[in-house]
């Protein structure tokens, strides 16, 4: 979990997907799965699992994994040695409160059969596509883009589900990371720039499809590659048959999954996701050094950030911010008072310690800059004698619209302010975020950026947005380069 779930400057992780195939009660491993892809979406829940004697079933619930699906008498309700599931933070869809329609997977019956299918990623034509769907007689069910992929599916004239979903699938433009079943396969699709993660692994005779290696990690699945940008992986009995039905293009993995959203012990494109964030630290410490005597993260995100400053620069590193670990949503609700305390029930200064230190903060991302504030004021309070903030992400500009739900434009402090006047309303004693190079070196690419044809999705720092964001330019939303 990402460290300020109180407050709404944070970017929401999007969505974590997991199937798997060919196992005794596969719904337990779907459950589990989701589990530890948690972090990818709080808000909602919901395993399709198909045994022959009875056919498809679904379960969709509010709430966190281990509060719904871990009841006995829930999950003899999903049986069958097929499942797949979904976990959602909404980046699309109803806003407020969410529909329980809009919870996924979404299962629909065609003449061949039935299919369900779990969508990580947002579809930036989804406004045009329902358009054109209602005019030609669609009934949509929810306000989900994904139920466009249904429906364009039951419109397709191919003979069976895989390719029904290729048409489909090639109609659609932005990030998509997909898991679908049919009767008897466990789908896989990656859109061609692979800005989503989807990763395959074996467990016994079956298959696993995951967001990441972590829910891989906890059935027990073996890790046996990732599903690559632009494929189709359908997976049987038989073994795993893989296409490739569109236009190739050079891939663009989200930078932001190795900053932020992904966990710390998956592995991506062979990378650790640790170590990735240790190295954004080191290029910190050489891109931006100061004299101080403590190193601390902001828990849990900045923490491996926070460990390679602390290397590369040689002062020590502490836990100076200790974060509450028992801190549930629930509990925030109730009143105003109580919401307003907002960080400070996340996160409590380590006073001993921090008194009379010159201290350097290291944190993961600033968003709108609120929690920033407040962390400053807490730790100015415990008798710090300097504060300094050391951001494991360039300066976030502009927002994403291929599946991370980001404020608007004008609520990015970054989108506003230059970092000399974000330092002045933060009120520390320097500011300083990685660059762009930085980030880029950290994750493996050595000589930075190809700025010709960058080896990533990095919009949400630099605007420049791999796939046209077509329903919201429609809505007035200016892209840095108009088009
Ligand atoms: S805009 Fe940012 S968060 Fe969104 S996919 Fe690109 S890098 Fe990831």
């Amino acid at each position: 979990m990402h460290s300020h779930p109180f407050d709404d400057d944070e970017l929401r992780e999007e969505c974590g997907v997991f199937g798997v195939s060919c196992v005794k009660e596969a719904a337990n491993f779907v459950a589990l799965g989701l589990h530890a892809l948690q972090h990818r979406g709080q808000e909602a829940g919901g395993i399709v699992s198909y045994a022959p004697e009875i056919g498809f079933s679904q379960v969709r619930r509010f709430g966190y994994v281990r509060d719904n699906f871990t009841k006995a008498s829930l999950m003899e309700t999903l049986p069958g040695r097929l499942a797949i599931g979904h976990v959602r933070y909404s980046t699309s869809g109803s806003k407020g409160p969410t529909a329980i329609r809009d919870v996924q997977p979404l299962f629909a019956e065609f003449s061949m059969g039935g299919c369900a299918i779990a969508h990580n990623g947002n579809i930036t034509n989804a406004v045009a596509l329902r358009q054109e769907l209602i005019e030609r007689g669609s009934i949509f069910q929810s306000s989900s883009d994904t139920e466009c992929i249904i429906h364009l599916m039951a419109r397709s004239i191919q003979k069976n589900i895989p390719e029904r979903m290729k048409d489909a699938l090639r109609r659609v433009e932005g990030a998509f990371s997909i898991v679908a079943m049919t009767r008897s396969k466990l789908i896989g699709v990656r859109d061609p720039l692979g800005v989503r993660p989807l990763m395959l692994g074996s467990l016994g005779d079956g298959w696993v499809l995951a967001s990441e290696t972590c829910a891989l990690d906890i059935v027990g699945a073996d890790f046996v590659r990732e599903v690559e940008p632009g494929e189709m992986v359908i997976c049987t009995e038989g073994g795993v048959e893989s296409v490739f039905p569109f236009h190739p293009v050079k891939p663009r993995f989200c930078i932001f999954e190795k900053v932020y959203f992904s966990r710390p012990d998956s592995v991506i494109g062979g990378q650790s996701v640790y170590e990735s964030r240790r190295r954004i630290g080191v290029e910190l410490a050489r891109e931006a050094p100061v004299d101080a005597d403590l190193v601390c993260p902001i828990p849990d995100s900045g923490t491996p950030a926070a460990i390679g400053y602390s290397q590369e620069s040689g002062i020590p590193y502490a836990m100076g911010i200790i974060r509450n670990q028992y801190m549930g949503r629930t509990f925030i609700e109730p009143t105003e008072q109580i919401r307003n305390m907002g960080v400070r029930l996340k996160l409590n200064v380590n006073r001993a310690l921090i008194r009379g230190k010159r201290v350097i903060l290291v944190d993961d991302s600033v968003v709108r800059g609120t929690t920033s504030r407040k962390i400053r004021e807490m730790v100015m309070e415990a008798g710090a004698a300097e504060v300094h903030f050391r951001i494991a992400s360039p300066p976030t500009q502009w927002p994403c619209f291929y599946g991370v739900d980001t404020p608007e434009r004008e609520k990015l402090i970054a989108a506003t302010m230059t970092e000399e006047e974000m330092r002045v309303l933060i009120g520390v004693d320097s500011l300083k975020f990685v660059s762009l190079d930085g980030l880029y070196r950290a994750c493996g690419e050595d000589a930075g950026r190809n700025d010709e044809q960058p080896q990533f999705c990095d919009a949400c720092f630099s605007g420049d947005y791999p796939v046209k964001p077509t329903d919201m330019i429609e809505r007035g939303f200016r892209t840095k380069v108009p088009a």
